[in-house]
């Protein structure tokens, strides 16, 4: 008998009603002979309103306290699941991720597992129990709650299928799978039966938010099957392996976007060895992920840098710049709300040349400027005016003709 990990995310745990649908099928998957756990995300936009809960009383609380109210969340929806499954008439027992042994380390508001006990899990399993765990949360060391960042139950389900051995970690969401873009900006969207890590993990990191990036990192480190599928209708949804073949026929495989990310530029850098790694070591101890970085030519000594954040990260961006401000020498700091990034993802680059000219040409064809680049083996990123950002997606997706998939 196999163990498979099912998470439930907030939109299908949002509803006393909600929860008895998925309940229903938790038992029939349990019925059907299977050891199941299931992983649950706060209900519906829980989270949010506790974040915002606290913003009334201040700008900036305390981060272990904020891990404290957060993980409540979580709580409240394992309590409930494992009521309606019970009511269901099938054991069920609810556990804290700090119950069930997920210790983290101590980055409040992001913290990454180091270790997961599982014992109480294995236990409640052998007593033919379904098992629920609180996603999203964990314990450092001093037995101190912490979360692990936003969408972090996604990371709990897969962490959790590693621990057990599990055949499958299924994620069930509010979507029929992972399209080839967001069909919101282009309806003739296509599903992606099957995609590999890789392209997943380039197309999450890019601004396609069905899956949490860590968890994707953690599935491909360990080799954990993960698929997402809808919540509310039988679809299969989308296969995440190692391989995913039949892709590489494709020049690309999908088309994303982000508006959340800003441009800092850092001006008047004095051009010598030794700057820019001050500079961006001073925002690494800030915990602060930099994303895209380009540096111009220089002229008579001087240049200038320009790099891409998270729109939150914004003010600890420039906090840690102004520190090495007088060290480096550094002109002015400038920032640019108003980008976008855009990137099409695919393993057939490896394979087909002329995919970056196909791309920049679509986007000069739609009057889209570019203001910055950059590329991977499996994935073309550009920056560009936020104002462009639905127009010059449907292009591409037209361009590379995924809308005929
Ligand atoms: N409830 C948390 C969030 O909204 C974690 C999750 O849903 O995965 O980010
Ligand atoms: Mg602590």
């Amino acid at each position: 008998m196999g163990i498979i990990v099912q998470k439930f995310g907030g939109s299908s745990v949002a509803t006393p009603a909600n929860m008895k649908d998925v309940a229903k099928r938790i038992v029939k998957c349990k019925n059907e002979g299977n050891q199941v756990v299931v992983v649950v995300s706060a209900p519906g936009d829980e989270t949010d309103e506790l974040i915002d809960l606290a913003k009334q009383i201040t700008d900036s609380p305390d981060e272990r306290e904020m891990d404290v109210l957060l993980a409540t969340g979580e709580q409240k929806s394992i309590a409930l699941m494992a009521i309606a499954i019970k009511a269901f008439g099938c054991d069920a027992i609810s556990f804290t991720g700090p119950q069930v042994g997920i210790v983290t380390d101590d980055v409040h508001g992001k913290a990454r597992i180091v270790k997961i006990g599982g014992e109480k899990i294995v236990k409640a399993l052998k007593l033919d129990k379904v098992v629920i765990v609180a996603g999203f949360q964990g314990m450092d060391e001093d037995e101190d709650i912490t979360t692990l960042g936003r969408g972090g139950s996604d990371l709990t389900a897969v962490a959790i299928a590693t621990a057990l051995g599990a055949e499958v970690c299924e994620l069930y969401k509010d979507v029929d799978g992972i399209l080839t873009t967001n069909p919101k900006v282009v309806p003739e969207a296509k599903l992606i039966r099957h995609i590999s890590y890789e392209e997943m993990l380039e197309m999450a990191s890019a601004g396609a938010q069905v899956v949490n990036v860590r968890s994707i990192e953690y599935a491909q480190r360990y080799n954990m099957p993960m698929r997402v599928r809808p919540t509310f209708n039988e679809g299969l949804g989308t296969m995440i392996t190692m391989e995913a073949r039949e892709m590489e026929k494709l020049y690309v495989s999908g088309v994303t976007y982000s508006k959340d990310e800003i441009k800092i530029t850092v001006y008047g850098i004095p051009d010598k060895p030794g700057n820019a790694g001050v500079i961006f070591r001073a925002i690494a101890e800030e915990n602060i992920n930099v994303d895209m970085i380009v540096q111009d030519v220089s002229e008579e000594g001087i240049t200038n840098i320009s790099f891409t954040v998270g729109k939150d990260e914004l003010k600890k961006s420039l906090a840690a710049v102004e520190k090495v401000k007088a060290k480096v020498g550094i002109k002015n700091i400038m920032i640019d709300e108003g980008i976008a990034k855009i990137s099409v993802v695919g393993v057939g680059m490896r394979s087909h040349a002329g995919v970056a000219a196909m791309m920049f040409e679509a986007l000069s064809e739609c009057g889209v400027n570019i203001e910055m680049i950059s590329t991977s083996e499996i994935k073309i990123s550009v920056v560009i005016d936020k104002a462009k950002t639905e127009d010059a997606v449907r292009k591409l997706h037209a361009k590379f003709n995924l809308d005929k998939i």
